[in-house]
């Protein structure tokens, strides 16, 4: 079995796991309704995408 040779510094892990910090998702205006929508996403409060209706929207 494959032991470590050495033990891993508190430096070498932290810095290893620098790259796993998680980022705040983005978040672009949608041109139909200008809400807030994720990009490539359809609008959620509208439904569309790239101009047109895609999803139902719910109407109560
Ligand atoms: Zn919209």
């Amino acid at each position: 079995m494959a032991v470590p040779k050495k033990k891993t510094s508190k430096s070498r892990r932290d810095m290893r796991r620098s790259h796993h910090a998680l980022t705040a998702s983005s978040y672009a205006e949608c041109p139909n309704c200008g809400e807030l929508k994720r990009p490539h996403h359809v609008c959620g409060s509208c439904g569309q995408y790239d101009g047109r209706e895609v999803v139902e929207t719910v109407t109560a």
